[in-house]
């Protein structure tokens, strides 16, 4: 079972346990630092192009601006949001600007077991990501894993009633899953951010704690989690996506 990690028996009772079902679940993965290490390649250019943008069109001193975008972070749980609420920032217009990063895909990785157990699990494949959906094409089409993905469902995709609602919201994750027809009790959400992970199972998903680059991340949102615990929200937690296989797809 390669690097998987599983709790020993079934923690939830009912329909929505563990494998249950002899159909293919249809999987939804996060992008960044489940898919690829972003704390390398992307997060810390991200960070610093958001500030370039706040200290331009918010007119501040460069610490100041970086202040605003970690402040904005915490309290809305994306920079974007803060802006957009209270400066008027026009989401599109913040998105393209800020996610540019020239030459991204030369320092993108994956391990190639990684993206060989992708292409051949079974299921219908969605990307779902707080990223704008024009990052999310150019890094999985650099990992060479296009063809595997149905879809991809980004930050342009996650307004309910004209407000930007990304992971962890719970309406958001609701009206994507009737928008495009998917039942949550056959979704699994592959994630390594566990507030996500918790609004899924709430509503009903499967959940798989990847862990395979939290390390690399120690100011990320699950710095100092205990990684060799399973919440209670969390149904496997993995160290390679190669584990998905023995973990959720029934024997034949
Ligand atoms: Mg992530």
């Amino acid at each position: 079972m390669g690097g998987a990690a599983f709790g020993g028996r079934p923690h939830y009772t009912g329909a929505v346990n563990l494998p249950h079902s002899k159909q293919s679940p249809i999987w939804l993965f996060d992008l960044d630092n489940t898919l690829h290490d972003a704390s390398g390649a992307v997060f810390w250019r991200l960070n610093n192009s958001m500030t370039d943008y706040i200290q331009e069109h918010l007119g501040l001193p460069r610490d100041e601006a970086n202040q605003l975008r970690v402040q904005y972070w915490r309290r809305h749980g994306a920079t974007l949001l803060g802006l957009e609420k209270h400066h008027g920032i026009r989401a599109a217009h913040f998105l393209a600007q800020t996610h540019q990063l020239p030459g991204l895909e030369r320092d993108l990785r994956m391990p190639a077991s990684d993206r060989a157990a992708l292409k051949r699990l079974p299921g219908r494949k969605f990307i779902l990501t707080n990223a704008p959906a024009e990052y999310a094409k150019r890094v999985v089409t650099a990992l060479d894993l296009a063809s595997c993905f149905e879809g991809i469902i980004s930050i342009e995709g996650m307004r309910v009633f004209g407000d930007l609602r990304p992971k962890p919201d719970a309406r958001m994750l609701r009206v994507v899953l009737a928008r495009h027809r998917l039942p949550a009790h056959r979704c699994v959400l592959v994630e390594d951010t566990l507030a996500n992970l918790k609004t899924a199972r709430a509503a009903h998903l499967r959940t798989v704690w990847m862990q395979s680059y939290l390390k690399h991340n120690p100011h990320g949102p699950e710095a100092g989690a205990h990684l060799h615990r399973r919440p209670a929200w969390v149904c496997a937690r993995i160290r390679r996506l190669r584990a998905l296989h023995a973990a959720f797809i029934p024997s034949p």
